[in-house]
């Protein structure tokens, strides 16, 4: 037999037994995103790399290592990859509102995506080569109470999706006027244990410092001892920061300070901050973050404006529900449509019908006997079969419940109404 070439390294397939909790996590974020008056984009699934490079910052990992390049057919203008698959939605949601003039819109804007996100990483539980995120993004809002705003929808959609004890870390890293004094206290700090960072660690610390405190290897007792981004906020910054935890106090909202969260991302300013399950704090577990980034627009060629975002791992999201036992949510009673004669047309005719009345029908289309297609339709978990020809009036069918085994002629109409009417629907 031929051999089948196997999905991508780092790619899944979401099989019909998962997609039952997907179609949930997925509704939530819909409908929260509805109600907290986003408004959907979609943005291209590729862009030029320059936006990833200028956006994300030369030094990140996701531009120095993870970049999933694209490049053109052979023989085109672009034939050497001038693309890559988008690692995150900001840059493109940023460049389309840059693009595109919004900036003359009354605002705040609120942008929703719900997509797939590429990185070229080694993959491993929680980290794949392709995964899906739900983003929100609002541009031109200096908060701070659009920061409580976001983190208290991430901790809601979390709930919604019966997740239990998920906790938000936070942090501010302050802005232009006072990271420099915090960077260089990192570089003093780190400078004097040069020889116990990693090679990665090393070649950052005096181009971006911050990246040096968020190196997933970085010793425990080096990260604890280093100075604190909050130790060193202008008056600005603390009086933003202090009125975000305020408000998520009053908000009744669960955080802790995490020093270590300052995000490898250049951009951000002020608020960072993450999603985790409490006592599940690991690498690969950061349920989603994210933070303000209020250089960003004027980085890649807008007008000054404000902005702050998050991005939570649907994937993730997913795995926490199915170590939670969290069960999806079940359809409606499937209706069987079998045939005690060949009029095929007059099968279909009846699914039509049924569908039309909101009945989840899945018809046989086979002609072996009756007895058989019960047998299937039961096995493939109907809970009622429709059977057409066996009756004696002009409209009507016979329904057969196939737990309790017993069945009842009744007018084509009637059949939504009585499998609804037994409370097994
Ligand atoms: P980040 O932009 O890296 O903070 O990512 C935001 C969220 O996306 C993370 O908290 C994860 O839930 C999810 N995420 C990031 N990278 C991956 C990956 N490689 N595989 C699965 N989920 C990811």
């Amino acid at each position: 037999m031929a051999r089948t070439p196997a999905a991508p390294r780092g790619t899944r397939d979401i099989l019909p037994e998962e997609t039952a909790l997907w179609r949930r996590v997925e509704s939530v974020a819909r409908e929260l995103s509805d109600r907290y008056a986003f408004e959907r984009v979609e943005t291209p699934l590729f862009e030029r790399v320059e936006l990833f490079a200028r956006s994300a910052g030369e030094t990140s990992d996701v531009v120095e290592k993870e970049m999933f390049r694209v490049a053109g057919a052979k023989g085109s203008e672009e034939e050497r990859a001038e693309w890559a698959l988008r690692p995150e939605p900001t840059a493109g949601i940023v460049r389309a509102y840059i693009e595109h003039g919004l900036h003359v819109q009354p605002g705040p804007l609120r942008f929703w995506l719900i997509g797939a996100m590429f990185r070229y990483d080694r993959p491993q539980a929680g980290r794949y080569r392709q995964f899906t995120q739900w983003d929100c993004e609002v541009l031109g809002d200096p908060g701070p109470m659009v920061d409580a705003e976001l983190i208290e929808l991430a901790l809601r959609f979390y709930a919604d999706c019966g997740v239990t004890g998920v906790t938000a870390h936070l942090n501010s890293i302050g802005d232009g006027a006072c990271r420099p004094a915090f960077r260089e206290a990192l570089v003093e700090y780190f400078a004097r244990v040069e020889d116990r960072l990693t090679d990665d660690s090393r070649r950052r610390l005096r181009i971006n410092p911050l990246r040096v405190l968020d190196d997933r290897r970085l010793d425990p007792d080096l990260a604890a001892g280093a100075p604190r981004s909050i130790d060193f906020l202008c008056e600005p910054c603390r009086q933003h920061f202090d009125a975000v935890r305020s408000l998520l106090d009053g908000l009744g909202c669960r955080y802790v300070i995490d020093h270590r969260l300052v995000r490898g991302l250049d951009y951000y300013t002020r608020t960072t901050f993450e999603f985790f399950v409490a006592g599940r704090e690991g690498q690969q577990q950061a349920l989603g973050g994210g933070g303000r980034y209020d250089g960003l627009v004027e980085a890649l060629g807008g007008r000054p404006t404000t902005g702050i975002g998050f991005g939570l791992g649907l994937d993730r999201t997913i795995m926490a529900m199915a170590e939670q036992g969290i069960e999806p949510p079940r359809d409606g009673a499937l209706v069987a449509v079998v045939g005690a004669t060949d009029d095929l047309v007059a099968r279909l005719r009846v699914c039509t019908a049924l569908r039309e009345a909101g009945v989840r029908v899945r018809p046989d289309g086979s002609t072996r006997k009756l007895g058989k297609q019960l047998e299937a339709a039961a096995k493939a978990g109907a809970r009622w079969a429709v059977i057409v020809g066996e009756e004696t009036a002009g409209d009507s069918v016979v329904l057969r419940d196939l737990d309790a085994g017993e069945q009842q002629e009744l007018p084509l109409a009637g059949v939504a109404a009585s499998i609804a009417g037994s409370g097994a629907a």
